[in-house]
């Protein structure tokens, strides 16, 4: 019983924890004295001292190869509960706790999602998960919120406009901004901010019931997940933008990123790869997205948690106890873990993918138009030969049924039937006179891939208000846009 309930665990943790360990005559490849203590991967054994300079390095080198962070930054943690954040947030605590000189110097606060109302938890289950993280946060004695999900509900518009920022920093602005610090007051480094606690705040029943009506109204696990991670990132955002933290750190491990770098793929968002896998992200603008974890694998993670006592705390998913097939995402993380245990680098090869990736800054989108959902810059605006528009066509070509057969596109998708011809727009832009009466056509303001996640919904009235709102913003800006086109001299109508 207890073995079957670990094994749910994070299906990433089941990579194997090592069942014997190394035999004692085996020596630490590092230090050639002490016995080895793990094996992290063939033929390179470290005794624990060893492993933990390793592990240690490893993070300190991420920060300082990226240069991004800059001393005196407030910092948020976005912390799951999982190992791999908790394990992050291990590292932080231990950059602290340095001396002067290799003190880490920026500001940390952490952050907790509390998810249960979208897997259905009880507030009593609720309220014991939390108060379980608020202990382990607490033991840091760094700043910390624990919000709940439901509060997203409640986000301004302003979540989903990328805000101006000094995203692209200059070359030379962070070495003189850490000189700058080692003149004031290096010495003194940098404490670990107040600890100031504020209670856990109420979620409303109502609330939980719209959230879940929500996630609910997705008719695949794959969609839901792809909505539950877009709502907690916005929340995530705008948690750190109101407390005032310019970096949030996300804790996703070269596992997690081979895993979401594959599904991704999977399900169209290929445009947007670099954003979603990359050390750094900057589509909110204001407020960089980094992945500092993600140079270590799921397996180096558990053996450090456990050989060293980092707490983590287990909180359900959506897929949680979910069959492999499930979901994409689903299916592709079972995909790779099982590949990974018989091909030991699967997970390092398709995670060095994802380092060479770029994105593409020079396309006709860049700085204007931006997915009303995941915030990155559209990618539907492609050429003809395009493999998005290849997609479309097939698309139409297999919904199209022979003559006489009723359509399968629901009359609403389309203003008129002429001759048993749809007016061939695909909902997208009508032709008809009774647009007015026409839902707006949220999906012209969303990526692929997003439009394939609404799509997957039995509504979009459901979604939130803040992104409702800004999405008639958009639209009626557009349709003056078209309206005043004529008027505009060339080149101007592109401008807004
Ligand atoms: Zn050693
Ligand atoms: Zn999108």
């Amino acid at each position: 019983m207890c073995q079957v309930e670990e094994e749910y665990h994070g299906p990433l943790l089941r990579e194997e924890l090592p069942e014997e360990l190394p035999s004692v005559s085996r020596q630490c490849v590092k230090c050639k004295e002490a016995s080895a203590a793990v094996v992290i991967r063939a033929g390179d054994a470290y005794c624990r001292g060893c492993f933990k300079d390793y592990f240690i390095h490893k993070f300190r080198a991420m920060l300082g190869k990226n240069r991004l962070i800059f001393p005196e930054e407030k910092v948020l943690l976005a912390v799951s509960g999982g190992p791999s954040s908790c394990s992050m947030l291990s590292q932080v605590q231990e950059g602290l706790s340095q001396n002067a000189h290799k003190k880490l110097r920026f500001l940390p606060g952490i952050v907790y999602i509390d998810e249960g109302g979208a897997v259905g938890q009880s507030a009593e289950h609720r309220r014991r998960t939390v108060e379980e993280l608020r202990a382990v946060f607490r033991a840091t004695g760094l700043p910390f919120l624990t919000v709940p999900l439901e509060q997203v509900l409640d986000l301004p518009s302003s979540v989903v406009l990328s805000a101006p920022g000094a995203s692209e920093q200059e070359a030379g602005a962070y070495k003189a901004a850490v000189d700058h610090f080692l003149l004031s007051d290096g010495s003194s480094g940098v404490t670990a901010g107040q600890q100031q606690e504020t209670p856990p705040p109420e979620v409303q029943e109502a609330h939980t019931h719209s959230l879940q009506r929500l996630l609910g109204s997705a008719r695949t696990l794959t969609a839901r997940e792809e909505l539950l991670s877009i709502l907690r990132q916005h929340l995530l955002v705008h948690t750190a933008r109101s407390a005032g933290y310019s970096k949030l750190m996300l804790g996703d491990s070269c596992t997690r990123l081979a895993v979401k770098l594959l599904s991704s793929i999977s399900l169209g968002r290929g445009a947007q790869l670099a954003h979603d896998t990359g050390f750094s992200d900057s589509r909110y603008g204001d407020t960089i997205l980094v992945r500092p974890m993600r140079d270590y694998s799921a397996k180096e993670i558990a053996y450090y948690n456990r050989m060293f006592s980092v707490p983590s705390v287990f909180t359900a998913g959506l897929d949680t106890k979910t069959a492999d097939k499930s979901s994409i995402q689903h299916l592709t993380e079972s995909f790779v873990i099982k590949l990974q245990a018989d091909f030991p680098s699967t997970v390092s090869t398709i995670y060095r993918t994802s380092e060479k990736l770029q994105s593409c800054k020079g396309s006709a989108s860049a700085g204007g138009d931006r997915c009303l959902l995941c915030v990155c810059a559209l990618d539907t605006a492609a050429e003809n030969a395009s493999a998005f528009s290849a997609t479309l066509i097939s698309e139409q070509l297999s919904q199209k049924k022979s003559p006489g057969e009723s359509r399968q596109a629901p009359a609403s998708q389309c203003c008129s039937i002429v001759g048993g011809e749809l007016c061939g727009n695909g909902g997208r832009g009508c032709c008809s006179s009774a647009k007015a009466s026409e839902p707006p056509p949220l999906r012209s303001l969303l990526c692929y891939s997003c439009q394939l996640t609404i799509k997957d919904m039995a509504s979009e009235e459901v979604l939130p208000q803040y992104i409702l709102s800004e999405a008639e913003r958009r639209l009626r800006r557009s349709q003056l846009r078209e309206e005043i086109r004529d008027f505009l001299l060339e080149g101007e109508a592109d401008e807004g």
